[in-house]
């Protein structure tokens, strides 16, 4: 059985086969036309599901970001809420959650873009950040990089934040998105 089942991993087989980055790169599991036809889909959840290696992910990135005085982690819905409060959680940092319209419960900035058919929003509580604070935003996947644009739109629109970074599972270097992020430092653990 090749890695990319996912059935038996454990921390054993990352520890005896190849780097960390390797082993978090072959976990993730292609899965074709979903969620429509023509589209690999970056599937993360044999990773989150292996104990040792959702750890090394995050310890990769807690060491990334200890020194750096964050203030909050922003998690764009829905995987990139996984990833923030873990990370916040390492750091002692606050999360804060971008969210697909009419989910947050108080007053909301709202931010619409651009699909490839038709558009979406985002929104933040209006009382997200304080200013001053200093923050990475995390995502699972850049893909075509519009959420993220979006994302970051939303919060340098409205808050007076110090945005120290972009962080990514994987980046499909193939689509992209960096080019849509103006040169904002970005970090992608894993590339395809
Ligand atoms: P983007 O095209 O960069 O705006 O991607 C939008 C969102 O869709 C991101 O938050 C990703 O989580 C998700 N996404 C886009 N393409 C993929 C893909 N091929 N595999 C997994 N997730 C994807």
């Amino acid at each position: 059985m090749g890695l990319k089942e996912g059935k038996i991993f454990s921390r054993l087989v990352y520890l005896t086969k190849g780097t960390i980055m390797e082993t978090l790169k072959s976990i993730i599991r292609d899965v074709p036309d979903f969620p429509k036809k023509g589209i690999i889909f970056k599937d993360i959840t044999p990773m989150l599901s292996d104990p040792g290696l959702f750890q090394k992910a995050i310890d990769i990135l807690k060491g990334r970001y200890e020194d750096k005085k964050i203030d909050r982690i922003v998690g764009i819905e829905a995987r990139g809420f996984v990833f923030a409060s873990a990370l916040a959680y390492a750091l002692g940092a606050g999360v804060t959650m971008v969210r697909k319209p009419g989910k947050l419960p108080y007053k909301t900035h709202r931010k619409t873009y651009s699909l490839e058919y038709g558009e979406d929003s985002i929104e933040v509580h209006q009382d997200a950040f304080e200013n001053g604070q200093r923050i990475v935003i995390i995502d699972d996947v850049l893909a075509t990089g519009g959420t993220l644009a979006a994302c970051v739109d939303l919060v340098q629109n409205n808050f007076q934040v110090e945005l120290v970074e972009i962080a990514l599972l994987i980046e499909l270097d193939f689509l992209n998105g960096r080019q849509k992020l103006d040169g904002l430092p970005l970090y992608s653990m894993i590339h395809f």
